[in-house]
């Protein structure tokens, strides 16, 4: 049992982690006193239980309060550096977590409870030199020579601005990460170079390999809490320097870093939808600058977020304007379905001229991807006689019909349900199976091209089949002819043999209400288009839409992202989003659905009190750096999801206001019932 005790012990400060807020302070006996250090793990009694914290910092003035003994401290040396401390310090403040839940977020599970770990680090051999053949260079395009000598003199600067390098589809980019890491070694410093986790290929992990070898240390989601583990110790040593992984390597323990590479830097999978919710590029930014590593952001299609950093001078850009070897970028077709008559339009998935297209390339025997941005055989039945569609009942969205599973599946929480034959409300037999997703795309074109080789890359095709990568494999080697997938495909692969790309419905992004619509959609059919046309052959694209005149459309048939986002930018502007403002969606959750609203509007009465001074007027007057807006609340527009009813508050802000801290305290002011849930999410991705 602890004691209480009098204050001439030395007091230390303690995060942990839960979401609380603030930090513990704890007295230590003074037994323990000489193994006091900043970083160790400490044992403390909580709330009537024994938890792990976090020693962070010795408490200065001891105040008149009486604290509670810890029990333990349980390692010689600390397991958080310094510099990790002020790290996950930062994402507590910026996305208000607790200190304790951001540290916990950058440690792997054996740092955190681990005694096994250091038998297992005993038994590691430890001379596993691998031999690696070093791949051949090329000679360098001169944009890729400026880009390279532009990193190359951050690496001398003493504050290296972040690099955004804008780099078209097959502009070869990778090879110019390449090269900044070879330096990097040479002056016996580390680098961390992140991909999102789909992206996580053999492709890429061979490319990595080839050229570092035994210096590589790969971190991925399949690696169990030996392996990862493992890892750790090998990077925190040094006897690994380069890091290639998801958003959580970005927390990887190198010494003396010196390079943070993040490759498709648009893409979504660097933002963590639970706890903190941290994304990878700002993680990164901050790291970088804390020390002092040159941090690069790849993309051929950059976040608006990263270009406006570019154009307010933040951030420095660097553009590899031609593909390799002067290879025409793809030519892109737009096929409008709205004015097409019947003949057109064939069985209503494939146009006439898409058609035609993939006959050729099979004559030709070349590549073809299809893409549709939605996975099953149809996406909702309903009853042509009463209107009645069939929903999930824990979500309210309608249920999508899989073929192959026969059965109708919840996109939100997996639910399934078997298909009925009878209408669910008027009993009538004549229901209809409406819209479409890959499975019936599929089944369509192997109808109607009989002799191809099919293969399909989707969540489902994935589940059934193992992994993306034999796939993946398998469409690389030439053992189908065309594959047919969700926006997984349209991720940076290099398939020098595609030389044909078919949207089948540009338009099915567009219909979410979510301000980023628009961008996500211009980001996928640019990216798409790249994957055409790689190789010695030029490619082409076929574009199915409703919309041919939509931004998003528009410009991506001229693989135009700067006039994309030329033309975005104003309408973000206008309504105070990203990315010249920010926003922080604040998520009220619960399966009561009158306690959820009510508290919804408590709590947005208590943000009122507390940002009243700069909640100004519809828009911050010139000059003005602190300004807020509070929106809502409001129902999200998925307003039932897993049986929970969900309303939101937004806050617009000022760039570069930290709020989270602020937030966090009005809501542990108010009394929460304990049936709510609430959770903050700054920079949100997706808001619905
Ligand atoms: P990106 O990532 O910009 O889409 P990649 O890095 O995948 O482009 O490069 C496209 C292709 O060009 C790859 O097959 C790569 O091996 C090749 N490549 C890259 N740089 C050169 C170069 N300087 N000379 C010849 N081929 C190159
Ligand atoms: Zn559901
Ligand atoms: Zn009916």
């Amino acid at each position: 049992m602890s004691q209480t005790t009098e204050v001439t012990k030395l007091l230390i400060d303690i995060a942990v982690p839960l979401p609380v807020t603030g930090l513990f302070t704890y007295a230590v006996p003074a037994e323990l006193e000489p193994k006091i250090k900043r970083g160790v793990r400490v044992s403390i009694p909580f709330r009537n239980r024994e938890l792990i914290g976090y020693l962070v910092d010795r408490k200065e003035a001891a105040d008149d309060i009486s604290c509670k003994d810890i029990k333990d401290i349980l390692d010689d040396e600390p397991v958080l550096s310094g510099k990790v401390l002020e790290l996950t310090k930062w994402i507590s403040e910026y996305y208000g977590s607790s200190w304790g839940e951001a540290i916990e977020n950058a440690l792997p599970r054996w740092v955190k409870y681990g005694k096994k770990a250091e038998r297992a680090l005993q038994k590691e051999s430890i001379a596993e030199v691998v031999d690696w053949e070093k791949k051949e260079d090329f000679n360098l395009t001169d944009d890729q020579k400026r880009a390279l000598e532009a990193i190359r003199s951050g690496f001398l600067e003493e504050n290296p601005k972040p690099i955004l390098l804008y780099g078209i589809t097959g502009s070869g980019k990778s090879e110019v990460y390449i090269r900044a890491i070879r330096d990097i070694l040479k002056q016996n410093q580390s680098a961390i170079c992140l991909v999102p986790e789909i992206a996580l290929t053999e492709q890429i992990k061979r490319f990595f390999h080839d050229h570092f070898g035994d210096e590589l240390e790969i971190l991925h989601s399949k690696l169990n809490d030996t392996e990862r583990f493992l890892a750790w110790k090998r990077l925190e040593s040094g006897r690994k320097r380069v890091v290639l992984g998801p958003r959580s390597a970005i927390f990887a323990p190198v010494p003396n870093l010196g390079l943070i590479i993040i490759d498709e830097e648009h893409e979504n999978s660097y933002k963590q939808e639970t706890n903190p919710r941290y994304h990878a590029r700002e993680v990164a930014q901050f790291r970088a600058q804390n020390e002092n590593a040159v941090m690069v952001l790849g993309s051929a299609t950059p976040s608006l977020e990263t270009m406006y950093k570019a154009e307010t001078g933040e951030i420095v850009r660097l553009d590899l304007t031609s593909r390799i070897e002067d290879r025409p970028l793809p030519e892109v077709h737009i096929v409008d379905l709205k004015n097409s008559g019947p003949a057109f339009r064939k069985k209503g998935i494939l146009s006439f001229p898409l058609a035609t297209e993939i006959e050729k390339n099979l004559k030709a025997k070349e590549g073809t991807l299809l893409l549709l941005n939605r996975r099953g055989f149809s996406t909702h039945i309903h009853c042509p006689k009463c209107g009645y569609v069939e929903q999930c009942d824990s979500c309210q969205v309608s249920l999508t019909f899989h073929q192959e599973d026969n059965s109708l599946l919840c996109h939100y929480c997996n639910a399934e349900k078997p298909v009925p034959v009878i209408c669910g409300q008027c009993k009538s037999p004549m229901l209809k199976f409406a819209g479409f997703g890959t499975e019936k795309v599929e089944s369509e074109v192997a109808k109607q091209f009989p002799t191809a080789r099919i293969s399909r890359l989707d969540a489902d095709s994935v589940r059934r089949k193992g992994s993306h990568e034999k796939i993946l494999k398998g469409f690389r080697e030439g053992n189908s002819d065309i594959l047919i997938g969700t926006q997984m495909i349209a991720k940076g692969f290099d398939f020098p043999h595609v030389t044909l790309v078919g949207v089948i419905l540009a338009d099915v992004g567009l219909m979410l209400p979510d301000f980023r619509s628009a961008e996500r959609t211009f980001q996928l059919l640019t990216q798409v288009a790249g994957r055409a046309g790689r190789g010695s052959q030029p490619g082409r694209v076929y574009v199915q839409t409703f919309s041919p005149d939509h931004p998003s459309v528009k410009f991506s048939k001229n693989h135009d992202y700067l006039n994309f986002y030329k033309q975005e930018l104003p309408e973000r502007h206008l309504f105070h989003y990203p990315p010249a403002y920010q926003l922080m969606n604040i998520i009220v959750r619960s399966r009561e659905e009158k306690k959820v609203y009510l508290f919804s509007r408590e709590l947005r009465d208590q943000l009122r009190k507390e940002f009243q001074g700069i909640m100004s007027g519809d828009n911050p007057a010139p000059g003005q750096s602190e300004w807020a807006q509070i929106v809502g609340p409001s129902p999200l527009p998925f307003y039932k999801l897993r049986g929970h009813f969900r309303w939101h508050i937004m806050i617009k802000f000022a760039r570069g206001m930290k709020l989270a801290g602020r937030v966090s305290q009005c809501l542990a002011s108010l009394r929460k019932p304990a049936a709510v849930q609430v959770a903050i999410d700054v920079d949100p991705l997706s808001i619905l």
